[in-house]
Parts: C-alpha cells; structure tokens; sequence
C-alpha cells in the first residue's frame, strides 16, 4: 500500500518529467482531456499495446534481408563454385542490370557485353578441353540462374551459344570439328546459333522436320525454313537439323554465315525475351561440305542428348527469373507504404510472398538435384522435362503474384518486375512446350506413349 507521502512523491517525479512545452503543443493539436480520459478507461492490454506502439515510434526496424534462397543451397557449394556464383552475380548487377530495360525496349542485343563476357570465363562450363572450364552441370546450373535471376534474355543467349550451339559441336562434332569450332566458340569470338524449329513444325520436329538435306558427292545441300532461332541474325555459324532424303533419318550440319541460299530475317514485335534476336531462317540450296556435317548426329536421338542437357538448363533459369520477381518484389513492399505501414506488414501480402518463397524453394531444390543427377550421369529425358515442366509453370505463378504485391508499379519496367512477368512466357514454352514435356514424363512413368 502507498502511502499519501509516497503518492505525492510520484506525482512531483511524474510532473518533473513532463514537458510543458511540448503539452502546450499538443494540446493545440489534440484534445488532451479527451486523450487523457480515453487512456485512463484502457485495459492492461490496451496500455500495452500503447506503449509497444509508442516506444517503436521513431526507431528505425531492422528488417531481413532480401534473400531468394530461402534453404541456403548457395552453402552447399564448395568454395570454387561459390565464389564462381558470387562472381557471376556481381557481374550480373554491375554490367547488365543498368543496361538491360534500354535494351529490352528496344530489342535490341547489347553487342558490348560480349567482351566482358570473355573476362569471366564461363562459356562451356561443364565441357573438357577446348578452353573450357571443365566445371559441374551444377554450377553450369548455378550461372543459368544468376544470369536469370537479372534478365533471362541474357541467360538465353548464352544458353545458346553454350547449350545448345557449342553442345552440339561437343557432343556431336568430329575431333577436326571440335577443334574448328570449340576454342572460338568459347571465347564468344565465334557466336553460334541452333535452328531446329520450323514455321509449321514445333512440338512435331522429332518425326516431322520438313528442312531436307540431299548428298550430292562431298556436298549437301539443304533446302526449307527455320523460325525462332535464337541469335540466328548475328550468328558466325548455325547447327542446321535437317532430314536427309534417302535415308530418313535427321541429320545435323554446320552452316558458316555467307553461305549462298542462306537468309535471315528478325522476328519483330516479340512481347517476351526481347534482347533475344530471333530469326527466321530460309535456305535455297544451300551448298554444305560433308565435312561441316556433325558427325556423329546420326538421327534425331542425338538432337535429343542436347536438348536433354539444355532443357535442363531452362530449368535452371525459370528458377533464376522467379527469383529475380521475387527479389524485387519483396523488396518493393518493404519499402512501399500504404496506410501509413509498409504493405509487407499486411497479412494478404505476406500470403503472395510466401506463396512465391513456396515455389521458388520447391523449384530450387528440385534443380539443384536434378543436376546431381546429370553430375552422376543418371540424368534421364524424363528427369529434365519434369523439372522444364513444374520450374517453368511454377514461375508463371511467382511473376505474376510479384506483379501484383506491386500494384501499378509492377507494370513498369523500371520496377523491374514486369519484364520477368513476360519473359517467362518464352520460358514456358520454348524448348519443349508444358504439353511436350509431359507427354515425355507421362511416357516414362506409365509405360504408354500418348503423343498422337
Ligand atoms: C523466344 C523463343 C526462342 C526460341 N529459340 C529457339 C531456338 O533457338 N532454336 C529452335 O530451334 N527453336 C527455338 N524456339 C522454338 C521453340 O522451341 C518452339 O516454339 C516450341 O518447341 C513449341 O513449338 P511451336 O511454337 O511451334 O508450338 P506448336 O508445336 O505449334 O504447339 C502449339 C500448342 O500445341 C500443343 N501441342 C503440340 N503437340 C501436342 C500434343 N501431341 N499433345 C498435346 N498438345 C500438343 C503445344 O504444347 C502448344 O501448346 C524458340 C521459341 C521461342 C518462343
């Protein structure tokens, strides 16, 4: 029990203790009886609540970082591939980040990236010799989702020049012709191409190619159209799949830029991957050497070994692009405020992003085993489909819920979420559709073929 000596002492402690200045501003401001008398009727709880309110007044919050690897796979790596992925980011965020919505509007290819892409030394990761780094399909992985993770044009152009341009070449080429073509390629000195799709003929190209290959003697000579083909405008050399005519079977050729009977012209008005130069391809008896046939691509089993490696790879960079939405996107809330809390703080949007993390996660963990898979040499066409398939659908759902925690901003490139939102509907389909790539998991776990 407190005395009335005590009660006077508190009451002289508390009104030394107040600011009568400050009240007299207050009191302009406020009704101070009212707020007085409100308070004084407030339950324990209520004054709780009240004093947490007030003593985080003013004091800046230390907020999390912003991190898409929600699971610290990037601590899984060794030392060397660790410090290769940070490498790669740095270059990402320094080099290409500042440049890439200019280009993008555009669509335009900045030439001028080549060079610096020499310094880092990462074409070819996983093959040997030839320059080539030598590396695991998991930091070949790595580096596709770095690339993505700022702009999955990019990403696709190299994806390209050392998937599937280069792939063929090392998987498919003769020693003369890895020797030719390799070393160049690898210092992006020699930019290479891969035409496969044609204007009737996308999902159907295994049985359906339509592009017709003729020996005559030393010589081929190769008629027919190819749309779509990635750097194909600009391209020193292109993987041609064509069908030979006496025997049926699909084969794959060289094709050096100049070749008389060889035409090219840009697709325009693409609304996804627009630094990506996509051509259309027409060749009029286009004269080849057999020795600038690959090989060893004796039917379209081989095209297939590549676009097993590479559709891999589109694994890898839909989870790059998701992560670069969602990256920006969480971000963006931290910051943004709307009733007077950033829009982080409301329970909706805290759902998005946990939704996105969700996925993001589910998809970076499936990649990363997916190329433990391939390191091990167990990696099967139905393995890379599966993950082409769930990490590139997963995506579409990641960008598009980044969009939406940002409201109207989310629509403008310079938030830098929008052009994720569109590239990833090239990612959804090309390099096998979502429809394709089941068909391929669905044959594997059932037994039955359901193409036709
Ligand atoms: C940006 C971009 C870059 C590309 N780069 C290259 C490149 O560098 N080189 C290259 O060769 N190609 C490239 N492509 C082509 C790409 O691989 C094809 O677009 C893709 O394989 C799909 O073919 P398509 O567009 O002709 O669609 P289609 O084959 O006409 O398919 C249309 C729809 O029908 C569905 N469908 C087809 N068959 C079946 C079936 N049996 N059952 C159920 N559904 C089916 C498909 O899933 C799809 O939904 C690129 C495409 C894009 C968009």
């Amino acid at each position: 029990m407190s005395g009335p000596l005590t009660k006077l002492r508190n009451a002289y402690h508390l009104l030394k203790r107040i600011d009568f200045k400050m009240l007299a501003q207050l009191s302009e401001k406020v009704d101070l009886p009212k707020v007085m008398e409100s308070v004084a009727h407030m339950d324990d709880t209520q004054l709780k609540g009240l004093m947490k309110m007030l003593s985080s007044y003013g004091s800046k919050k230390e907020l999390p970082p912003v991190n898409g690897d929600f699971y610290d796979l990037g601590e899984k790596l060794n030392a060397d591939d660790r410090a290769l992925q940070l490498k790669v980011r740095a270059f990402m965020e320094k080099e290409i980040k500042p440049i890439v919505n200019e280009y993008w509007l555009k669509a335009e290819f900045p030439f001028e990236i080549i060079a610096k892409f020499r310094e880092l030394n990462i074409c070819g990761v996983t093959y040997d010799g030839y320059g080539c780094p030598n590396r695991s399909y998991l930091m070949e992985g790595i580096i596709a989702m770095e690339m993505a993770r700022i702009d999955a044009s990019v990403a696709t152009f190299f994806d390209v020049q050392s998937g599937l341009a280069m792939g063929s070449v090392y998987q498919l080429g003769s020693a003369a012709q890895k020797d030719e073509w390799l070393p160049g390629m690898q210092q992006l000195n020699i930019i290479g191409a891969f035409g496969l799709t044609e204007p009737e003929v996308g999902s159907a190209t295994a049985g359906g190619l339509t592009t017709t290959a003729k020996r005559n003697g030393d010589t081929w000579i190769l008629n027919g159209q190819k749309k779509w083909i990635g750097n194909a405008t600009f391209a020193d050399v292109i993987v041609i799949w064509a069908k030979d005519v006496d025997d049926n079977q699909v084969k794959g050729f060289l094709l050096r830029k100049g070749t008389p009977g060889f035409s090219v012209e840009k697709i325009h008005d693409k609304m996804a991957l627009r630094i990506v130069q996509n051509g259309l391809i027409t060749l009029t008896d286009c004269h080849i050497a057999e020795s600038d046939r690959l090989q060893h691509a004796n039917s379209f089993k081989d095209t297939a070994r590549v676009l097993r490696m590479t559709r891999a790879g589109v694994a890898w960079e839909a989870v790059g692009c998701a992560r670069g939405a969602y990256e920006n996107a969480l971000a963006y809330t931290l910051t943004r405020k709307q009733f007077g809390k950033p829009i982080a703080a409301f329970q909706l949007i805290q759902g998005h992003l946990v939704e996105m993390l969700s996925n993001l996660t589910a998809m970076q963990t499936m990649v990363y085993r997916l190329s433990e898979l391939q390191d091990e040499g167990a990696l099967k066409d139905e393995h890379a489909s599966l993950a082409k398939v769930f990490c590139t659908l997963r995506t579409r759902d990641v960008v598009s819920r980044a969009r939406e925690v940002m409201g109207g901003n989310g629509i403008l490139l310079e938030y830098n979420v929008a052009r994720f939102v569109a590239d990833a509907e090239a990612l959804y389909s090309y390099e096998g559709t979502k429809e394709i790539n089941s068909l391929i998991v669905g044959r594997a776990i059932t037994g039955f073929s359901a193409f036709v």
